[in-house]
């Protein structure tokens, strides 16, 4: 198989040398001309129903199918591993389709594994698209799953305590139920869960795969039959990508390889000058870590992401992030420049007391910057709250 930097380099783009172009052209047309009314019409039941555009029948209007966005899709599937992607307008949006594609089968139970994203988390527990759902911990998976069971969702490295779950052992345990893995944090330069038995891979492209903080969006990889059911949905719902967006995340996954790398490096320096630091009670982070020993075996480094607790708890990790000048405190990550937030006030707000992270923790996404930066920054911040 040609190397991840290399796909990562060239995905989509394939067709591009005979266009004579270099670079992959915008396509914003909302409509397209019509050639004929019978094949215009067949490609648009074609696509209305998850399928591809027909050969010369028109792309028929851009909720159908856009060629931008495609590119993006077949660039980042072959990234993770998989025959097909369907983007969307965000994460949440991606996350909907899946679980409403879940209940168009009939079956409307999720068996969910704690901790997820804030939002997966009150979407799930509100059940705003009809859903039900059962909480579950790793091992409690197979016991969860009941009759009415369409999906098993989880997260790893999770959100925000950066717990690594063993993904081939929640599939084990899913039996024939289908599992969604929510790879946002790991992405495929260090994790490609379908290896592990994943059925979806769902991204927040807002995160690492945009990586510079300016577009939001989100993907799905997948088989090409859960490409057609999410295709349909997205055709017939709504939650769409704009070509735009798709053009700038399908030129982040150019650099996406590097960038993770890179950022994983200055993220293992600034766990080990948080373990150091006497205001800190503990870091999460899979390189400190590691029981189930996962990092070599399923994720193939760390990560750049990582959290810590303060003692002082609430108020003094207010303080510390408050503090931070480098660093910039905000929701969001995996962009180039580090930020620093803190979940129980802000991303965990809506998820049950019980699931809700320790007051005291703080997450950082690490970025581009120089590490030396990175550190004397957030030690600073720690240095005022003691
Ligand atoms: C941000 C995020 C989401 C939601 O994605 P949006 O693009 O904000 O809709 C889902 N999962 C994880 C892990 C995230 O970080």
């Amino acid at each position: 198989m040609t190397s991840l930097d290399t796909l990562a380099v060239h995905g989509g783009r394939a067709d591009l040398a005979g266009l004579g172009v270099h670079v992959p052209p915008i396509d914003l047309s909302t409509t397209y001309p019509l050639p004929d009314v019978e094949l215009g019409g067949d490609s648009y039941e074609a696509m209305a129903t998850g399928g591809r555009p027909l050969d010369g029948g028109s792309l028929v209007y851009q909720r159908l199918w856009n060629p931008t966005v495609a590119r993006f899709e077949e660039a980042l599937a072959d990234l993770e591993g998989t025959a097909e992607a369907v983007a969307f307008g965000s994460g949440m949006a991606g996350l909907t389709a899946c679980l409403l594609a879940t209940a168009a089968e009939g079956r409307r139970n999720i068996v969910a594994v704690r901790p997820l994203y804030g939002g997966t988390d009150h979407l799930l527990a509100v059940g705003m698209l009809g859903t039900t759902v059962t909480w579950a911990l790793p091992h409690e998976v197979a016991d969860a799953i009941g009759p009415d069971t369409g999906l098993v969702i989880l997260e790893t490295p999770g959100n925000p305590t950066l717990d690594l779950i063993d993904i081939a052992r929640v599939v084990e345990a899913a039996g024939d139920v289908p599992v969604l893995v929510d790879n946002t944090f790991a992405t495929p330069v260090l994790q490609r869960p379908v290896l592990h038995g994943a059925t979806l891979v769902l991204h927040s492209a807002t995160k690492f795969l945009g990586g510079h903080g300016d577009v939001l969006g989100g993907v799905v990889a997948c088989s090409p039959e859960w490409a057609a059911r999410l295709r349909s949905v997205r055709a017939l719902t709504g939650g769409l990508l704009h070509p735009l967006a798709g053009y700038m995340l399908h030129r982040g996954l150019q650099t996406l390889p590097v960038r993770v790398r890179a950022q994983q490096e200055s993220a293992t320096k600034l766990a080990d000058a948080l373990s150091a630091h006497r205001a800190v009670s503990e870091v999460y982070y899979p390189g400190l870590r590691d029981p189930h020993a996962l990092v070599g075996r399923q994720m193939s480094g760390p990560g750049a992401i990582l959290a810590f607790s303060v003692h002082g708890g609430y108020a003094a990790a207010v303080k510390a992030a408050s503090a931070c000048s480098v660093i910039t405190h905000a929701v969001s990550l995996g962009g180039v420049d580090t930020l620093i937030q803190h979940p129980a006030a802000l991303t965990h707000r809506p998820v049950a007391t019980e699931a809700r992270p320790h007051p005291g923790v703080l997450r950082v996404s690490v970025g581009l910057e120089d590490p030396a930066d990175i550190v004397a920054d957030l030690v600073g911040a720690l240095d005022t709250v003691i």
